[in-house]
């Protein structure tokens, strides 16, 4: 069986090809242009692999209330051409096949949830920290959806002291966790990007102490049996020990669990499926589509 894969990105789109057990076949990367240039080549990629169903984690916001109108549109996006674009649908006709559709980051939680990082475990929270900041929350095998779909990249934190730029960049948020923390923060803020810097900047430090808050207030909101932290500013592995630390530093104790207290360095995580986690994951999310 041939399940289409699409991880939809502000900045590129990731086409995969998978079987049932959701090992990727094939891979194609085309670039986020407008819907009328990126669509078309989207859906002939996937016309031409003969694929049975195609699960999607997309950025967002995106509406994924089934009763409402506007399902698999993405809604408010700051980029521009995509806002209220009808992506499902588009897709859903373009191929003739059941479509699935998440956010990224709850695609990628479930992935790590079932065959990465948590597999076996009841319930993880899974970050991810890159161009934006996301985080999927698994409760008992199911993503967590709500009223519209958690948006933890947004949750205000406490700035660094030290931080130039207490503020953060964020267009809608003084000192939120994606504008303090994603990687163009760290760009603005330090005047290059991340991969530049050594990894004994202080920028580290600082970025561990805003990803440390974000790991705490998961773990008091949603008491997760493991966290989860991919994306692209994670490749900097120095950054583990720190939140590890800092996590510990600011719980004071409060949360009395040796997973935390003695395993931290077992229960803050890299993916287990590396970069490809929100790619099995909307493998999956087009599987569950398959066997409906
Ligand atoms: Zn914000």
């Amino acid at each position: 069986m041939n399940l289409g894969g699409l991880e939809a990105g502000g900045t590129k789109m990731v086409c995969l090809i998978g079987d049932e057990t959701c090992k990727i076949k094939e891979r194609a990367t085309f670039p986020t242009l407008t819907p009328a240039e990126t669509m078309p080549l989207l859906i002939d990629f996937f016309r031409s692999h003969k694929i049975e169903a195609l699960g999607v984690g997309s950025f967002g916001p995106v509406e994924l209330n089934h009763d409402n109108p506007f399902w698999g549109h993405i809604t408010t996006t700051p980029k521009m051409a995509w806002q209220n674009f009808d992506l499902a649908g588009t897709l859903t006709k373009g191929l003739g096949v059941p479509v699935g559709f998440d956010t990224d980051v709850n695609v990628a939680a479930m992935a790590e949830a079932r065959l990465g990082a948590a597999s076996g475990l009841e319930s993880c929270v899974y970050f991810t920290v890159g161009t934006g900041i996301g985080a999927g929350v698994v409760l008992d095998g199911k993503p967590l959806h709500g009223l519209v779909h958690p948006e933890f990249g947004h949750i205000p934190l406490r700035s660094h002291l030290d931080d130039p730029t207490p503020d953060g960049f964020c267009p809608y948020h003084t000192g939120c966790l994606e504008g303090l923390a994603n990687g163009p923060a760290i760009e603005k803020r330090w005047d290059k990007p991340g991969r530049e810097l050594p990894p004994g900047h202080p920028a580290w430090q600082m970025e561990a102490y805003y990803l440390a808050q974000a790991c705490m207030a998961a773990i008091l909101s949603y008491s997760p049996h493991r966290v989860v932290m991919g994306g692209g500013v994670m490749h900097q592995s120095q950054l583990f020990p720190m939140i590890h630390q800092t996590v510990l530093d600011l719980l004071g104790g409060y949360v009395q669990h040796e997973r935390i207290l003695r395993q931290i360095a077992d229960y803050i995580v890299p993916p287990g499926l590396g970069d490809n986690a929100g790619g099995v994951g909307a493998l999956l999310l087009g599987l569950e589509e398959a066997q409906k």
